[in-house]
């Protein structure tokens, strides 16, 4: 029986594992921190099969000066750390041409349209049926202006065959009489759906690898070492064989490319929640207010509102003035909102092209790489698994994946 490595316990590790392993393939997981628990964790919690359209916008060249002298809106910049990386942010903004822009959500659609399949698959053999939720996922637009803007998100997304829901301002009361009525119109995602606790998914996907013997070893990968016919994994103390490794490593993915000689434009789009008390049932489903780039959600702990994007890189302390604006707003929105619980930041892994890097290494013949899916990571996760575990048997996936093929970034 081969022996497979997989490099990050998040939900692309997770997810992966459990395709590996009903394969036959003997799985072991590694991760430093406990299973689910980085940015799998805090996240908006939606299976976003409709988000095909990246934060690359031809719109955003306009928006970059507001950017660089606040960090009230959705999308803030730190100038000091664009400037020591201006290589990435060039990438990324070459990347926000029309013609680029309407090939990445084409590419990301393609994707997206195989992700609710593949976690069905999951679904059927674990039950997390008491986490997950049908309503459907809605964006609201404070202003006739930003209704207007979403235009081009819409046609993206029509296009790739994405079905979107026009609501006006009395539809979105009727959905969801708790909000302020500051809102001009929305749109719902048909047929998009959510859960209440990520958290309580991982663990039970990871539970059940781990019932039917897979392993998992709690420690740094601290190098990688490509032999002959297999490769090493180091750890603080040990060193063991495997004919495959599968790098899902988030936000820290690049950090392990390099152990092998690869070296990916990997950057973080930092994001925030904020968690509130709430004895009550507010909101019906995640409702994304546009102003301010986050989701209101209300989960099992309370309602949580998360999103935003903070481009800031990995290390730096997350930033309490991104957690106010997000606390603020959301009370603008939802009146109702009991005292602060808790809040979080996570690091979502971004390429400049906003698309996740799947396929095997170009250099390395057994280590393949599954990481930088961005804001759609959860919903991305078990499609992600489906299609590395068929590159492991050494056939291919039934859609395509050759726009993330890591060759793309390695020369
Ligand atoms: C605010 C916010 C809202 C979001 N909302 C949504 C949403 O609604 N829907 C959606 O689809 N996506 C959403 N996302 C994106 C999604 O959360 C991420 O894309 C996804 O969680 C990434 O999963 P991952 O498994 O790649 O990474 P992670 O969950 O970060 O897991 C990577 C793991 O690798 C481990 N690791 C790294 N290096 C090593 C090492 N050397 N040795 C051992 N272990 C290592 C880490 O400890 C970590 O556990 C959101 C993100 C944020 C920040």
């Amino acid at each position: 029986m081969k022996k497979i490595a997989v490099v990050g316990a998040g939900i692309v590790g997770i997810c992966t594992a459990f395709f590996l392993q009903r394969s036959g393939y003997k799985v072991t997981i590694f991760d430093r921190e406990s299973p689910g628990s980085m940015t799998s964790f805090g996240h908006a919690c939606t299976f976003a099969d409709y988000a095909n359209v990246p934060v690359n916008s031809p719109s955003l060249f306009k928006s970059i000066p507001s950017m660089l002298i606040s960090s009230n809106g959705p999308l803030a910049v730190n100038f000091f750390y664009v400037l020591k990386n201006l290589p990435w942010a060039l990438k990324f903004l070459m990347n926000c041409r029309k013609d680029k822009v309407e090939d990445i959500s084409s590419s990301l659609a393609n994707i997206l349209h195989h992700s609710r399949l593949a976690y069905d698959q999951i679904f059927d053999e674990v039950d997390v049926s008491k986490h997950i939720k049908e309503e459907e996922n809605i964006y609201i637009y404070d202003s006739k202006k930003a209704y207007e803007e979403a235009k081009f998100s819409t046609y993206l997304r029509t296009k790739n065959n994405i079905k979107v829901r026009e609501l006006s301002k009395k539809d979105i009361y009727q959905l969801e009489p708790n909000l302020a009525q500051i809102y001009h119109a929305g749109q719902l995602f048909v047929g998009s759906r959510h859960t209440t606790n990520p958290l309580a998914i991982s663990k039970k996907i990871f539970n059940s690898f781990l019932q039917k013997g897979g392993n998992y070893i709690n420690q740094n990968v601290e190098n990688i070492i490509q032999k002959n016919n297999c490769v090493e994994i180091i750890l603080e103390q040990k060193k063991i064989e495997f004919d495959q490794i599968v790098v899902c490593a988030g936000a820290w993915s690049n950090s392990i490319a390099n152990m092998v000689g690869e070296n990916f434009p990997l950057d973080t789009e930092r994001g925030y929640h904020v968690l509130f008390e709430s004895d009550q049932k507010l909101i019906n489903r995640p409702i994304g207010w546009s102003q301010s780039g986050f989701y209101l959600i209300q989960i099992e702990e309370g309602i949580r509102a998360a999103g935003t994007v903070e481009i800031a890189g990995i290390k730096k302390p997350p930033n309490k003035h991104r957690l106010k604006m997000i606390e603020t707003q959301a009370r603008k929105i939802l009146p109702k909102l009991g005292k602060v619980k808790s809040t979080w930041m996570g690091r979502r892994p971004t390429l400049p092209d906003s698309m996740p890097v799947i396929g095997r290494s170009k250099n390395n013949k057994n280590i393949l790489y599954a990481f930088g899916h961005q804001h759609i990571g959860w919903t991305l996760a078990a499609v992600t698994g489906k299609a590395i575990n068929e590159l492991v048997k050494g056939t291919q996936p039934n859609f395509d994946i050759n726009f993330f093929n890591p060759s793309r970034f390695i020369k």
